[in-house]
């Protein structure tokens, strides 16, 4: 069974400039596709993607990125909408580019759907009271 999850990973300085990624496709026949980066040689980095694969190399290929030292986290907790603070004002709706917030006609309110989310961070300033936040 082929499972598809996006992930972020952190890399502590020791990890960082190693081949790590390239390695999940050559050992574990994995898929990524990146869709955030910071890393730079000798300091901290991270890495938002989408990992594909055969369950079981999937499962392989995390527990190599645990073994070498990155930390992993799942993405749909990294971005998140403060519901009270939201006034439904639909400015995330148009910013938005993979459409994850959509409006309800019949009560007008702005939903939001975070599996769609790639962590651009456009919604973050957009939002004029602040209720969407990016944690990594
Ligand atoms: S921009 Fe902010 S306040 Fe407006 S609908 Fe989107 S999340 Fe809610
Ligand atoms: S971070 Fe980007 S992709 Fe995610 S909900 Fe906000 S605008 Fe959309």
């Amino acid at each position: 069974m082929d499972v598809s999850r996006r992930i972020v990973l952190h890399f502590p300085p020791r990890v960082t400039g190693q081949p790590v990624v390239y390695r999940l496709a050559r050992d574990f026949r994995l898929r990524f596709n990146i869709l955030k980066a910071s890393v730079s040689p000798g300091q901290e980095g991270l890495l938002v993607m989408e990992l594909s694969g055969k369950q079981e190399n999937y499962d392989k290929g995390i527990q190599f990125l645990t073994e070498v030292g990155v930390q992993i986290q799942s993405l749909s907790q990294d971005v998140v909408r403060d519901e009270a603070r939201c006034t439904h004002c639909g400015a995330c709706i148009t910013i938005c580019p993979t459409g994850a917030f959509s409006l309800e006609p019949k009560t007008r309110k702005v939903l939001f759907d975070d599996s769609k989310c790639v962590v651009c961070g456009l919604c973050v300033k957009a939002c004029p009271p602040r209720a969407m936040r990016v944690y990594f």
